[in-house]
């Protein structure tokens, strides 16, 4: 664990540069805060106009103190914030916490890299500016303006909204979702998001990161702490529709990525996604207070067949589809209910059932090897009450003898059933009012654990590319003053990383187009070949299918008079000469460099699909030919490839292969490629390959 950042964030002493004694202000605020809220190290108000503040002794200057200072809070003016950074590291303090706003957020980035400059002089760390502060139950630290500390719990909140962290912060009581810590990053001017992840996995009172997340600043920084962190990671990102993006852009200062690529990150990284608030909410309970679980057999245990339908059915929705549960468990819980329940999965022991249906059942059903995970539902009954439901449910699965599964339980009903899910959630039992939310729970802890699996995963790199050949040819074009490669140049490219291009040569006349297409073998297809045609078809400057030496005489003068006629002083290289693929599905293959994240790759069927459906995929760069695969079955139209109606499943190994490969060439060349594209890629059947038959390649401005 960094030192620095702890100090920081687990301070033994805190000063508060620009305390006030005017109780409206944040400068009194926060040391009231810090008061009521119990923290016992020392707190040193700076104030030069003021003797003492709530008891504290003030001091003129942060030099003045004669003590140790871990941490220091900035409510200053912005102006100011460069002068009193200067002082805290002329004095030894760790770092700051700088609450006041008006830097990048406002458009002044300039003043808020001075700070940071001044800080890194001295060694200090900044959290913020433009934060609302930090809150740490287990420290009694409230070092911030919001009034309390949140719920008791295990959870870590980062922020990068101070106005949703309050919100959140009084939320957590109502919602029973407990937080040892809330930190407000603000502009992320020094610790970002990533810094907190490394931090609060090292953190003992942390079991769960919940990040509100408007902007990353360093995607691939962050996506490598979220897959060294191994606690769970849930991230709710504000700006998905473009206009909520400019909102978002506009609010913090920080660029927002697109969406699509953000949900891509995740998943990668290992982290879950939130929906919204709620999800949020719902999803840090489960995942701060119960082990991941280990395989997909989920057992539902319910008094009532209602809502262990909608159960079956939010288990099928949420990915963890139902199983019947094995002969034994079944003869072994048909014990413990009336002759007309069920024994299956969900498991009815009906509204009849009382104490001991729920004691046994959940006791025999949670200790057994064959069951994963348990989500007990219980309906409010006339004849049963939810507190005894509760403290059954809770005894059964402290004496059941099992350990390391997780449990989630719905209690359906009125304020009886409250008061049951504050008491079970008080002892670490994700207890929700719907039943398909204590699903969509456990369904989140058994992604949880398929996720940190893959994410610990190194990166990929396959062993048979030249990237020195490809960046040959590249200083080849930037040297003709190009900023995009011919298909031919580009294929050559693909060629260094492995991909399987068909065969294209370039011809500078028409006998020499004859002679290359007698070569390669008919049928041919015949392109131009010119920097500024990149879109070929569009010039009527493809002829696909020629099969003898008047065909190839024929479409070169058809291919050079449509492109001049498309573009009359285009630079024409000569017409390309390839091997005519047969004709198979076909897919497209590109990528671009994300803002955020980097080299992205994009996967989708060609054609209409592309252009009409818009079904296409994405992933950071690089990956393995396992998320290539998965990557295949991410698209709507994925049931094409997996072969429809009597046709064989085309050849998504060699896809993967493709993928994994591409993504690695647009990473290792994301210095020089801006964007690029193979489309189509031609996917044949199963075991047939795949082939290559457009190459496009943007280069990077330089
Ligand atoms: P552009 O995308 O610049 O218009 P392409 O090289 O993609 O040009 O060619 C247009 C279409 O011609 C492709 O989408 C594909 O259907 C077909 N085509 C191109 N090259 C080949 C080839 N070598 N074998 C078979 N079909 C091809
Ligand atoms: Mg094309």
């Amino acid at each position: 664990m960094d030192p620095i950042i702890n100090a920081v964030l687990k301070p033994k002493s805190i000063a508060i540069i620009g305390a006030s004694t005017k109780p409206n202000k944040i400068g009194f605020k926060v040391v009231e805060n810090l008061k009521n809220c119990g923290y016992t190290g020392p707190v040193y108000p700076i104030n030069p106009d003021a003797e003492e503040i709530l008891g504290y002794k003030c001091y003129p200057n942060i030099k003045d103190v004669p003590y140790v200072v871990d941490m220091a809070v900035v409510t200053v003016p912005a102006q100011v914030v460069p002068t009193i950074t200067r002082e805290a590291g002329e004095k030894g303090v760790k770092g700051l916490s700088i609450i006041t706003s008006g830097f990048s957020e406002v458009g002044d980035h300039a003043l808020e890299e001075e700070v940071v400059k001044i800080a890194r002089e001295y060694g200090m760390r900044i959290i913020g500016p433009n934060i609302i502060g930090v809150l740490s139950n287990s420290d009694k630290m409230n070092a911030s303006f919001t009034n309390f500390l949140p719920l008791e719990g295990k959870a870590a909140l980062v922020s990068q909204s101070g106005a949703l962290l309050i919100a959140m912060d009084a939320a957590t009581y109502t919602r029973r979702v407990g937080f040892d810590k809330m930190i407000s990053i603000g502009n992320q001017a020094d610790l970002d998001f990533a810094d907190l992840i490394a931090y609060l996995n090292e953190d003992e009172n942390t079991t769960c990161i919940t990040l509100y997340i408007e902007g990353i600043k360093d995607g691939p920084r962050f996506m490598q702490e979220a897959r060294k962190c191994t606690k769970p990671i849930i991230a709710l990102k504000a700006g998905s529709s473009a206009h909520g993006a400019a909102a978002a852009a506009s609010h913090t200062g920080s660029l927002a990525g697109s969406a699509k690529v953000y949900e891509a990150a995740f998943e990668q990284a290992g982290v879950a996604q939130a929906l919204d608030l709620n999800d949020m909410f719902d999803t840090t309970l489960a995942l701060s207070l119960q082990p991941t679980m280990k395989g997909d057999n989920l057992l539902i245990v319910t008094n009532g067949g209602g809502v262990g339908v909608l159960a079956t059915d939010a288990a099928e929705k949420y990915g963890l589809p139902l199983k019947f549960a094995p002969e034994d468990v079944q003869a072994e819980l048909r014990k413990h209910m009336p002759s007309f329940g069920s024994a299956k999965n969900p498991v009815d022991i009906t509204g009849q059932a009382g104490l001991e249906g729920y004691y046994e059942g959940v006791k025999y059903a949670y200790a057994h090897p064959w069951v994963d995970g348990v989500v007990v539902l219980y309906c409010e009954t006339s004849v049963t009450n939810p507190q005894e439901i509760a403290e059954a449910i809770y005894n059964a699965l402290q004496e059941s003898g099992a350990s390391g599964k997780p449990v989630a339980v719905s209690l359906i009903g009125g304020d009886r059933c409250e008061t049951a899910m504050k008491w079970l959630i008080e002892r670490d039992i994700p207890t929700y009012n719907a039943p398909d939310l204590a699903v969509k729970a456990m369904a989140s802890l058994r992604k949880q654990n398929e996720m940190l699996k893959t994410a610990h995963n190194g990166l990929y790199k396959p062993d048979d590319v030249d990237s020195e050949k490809a960046r040959q040819i590249i200083a080849g074009a930037r040297a003709k003053g190009r900023n995009a490669l011919t298909e031919v140049e580009a294929k050559h490219v693909f060629k260094a990383y492995g991909l399987p291009v068909a065969p294209t040569d370039l011809a500078h006349n028409e006998d020499e187009a004859v002679k290359l297409a007698e070569q390669i073998g008919y049928p041919v297809v015949m392109k131009i070949v010119s920097p500024d045609i990149l879109h070929k078809s569009d010039a009527g400057a493809v002829k696909v299918n020629i099969k003898n030496e008047q065909g190839v005489r024929d479409a070169w003068k058809l291919i050079l008079e449509n492109s001049l006629a498309y573009k009359a002083d285009a630079e024409i290289d000569g017409v390309a000469i390839q091997e005519m693929a047969p004709w198979a599905t076909e897919v497209i293959v590109g990528s671009v460099n994300d803002a955020t994240f980097g080299p992205t790759l994009m996967f989708g069927l060609g054609g209409i699909f592309v252009e009409v459906m818009k079904d296409v995929t994405f992933k950071v760069a690089p990956i393995d030919e396992a998320t290539a695969l998965d990557m295949q079955s991410e698209i709507k139209s994925s049931k094409i490839l997996q072969g429809v109606r009597g046709e064989l499943p085309r050849d998504q190994k060699a896809l993967a292969k493709v993928l994994a490969h591409y993504s690695y060439m647009i990473y290792d060349l994301q210095d020089e490629i801006a964007e690029s594209d193979a489309n189509p890629v031609i996917v044949y059947e199963d075991g047939q390959g795949v082939s290559v038959v457009d190459a496009r390649i943007i280069l990077t401005k330089k």
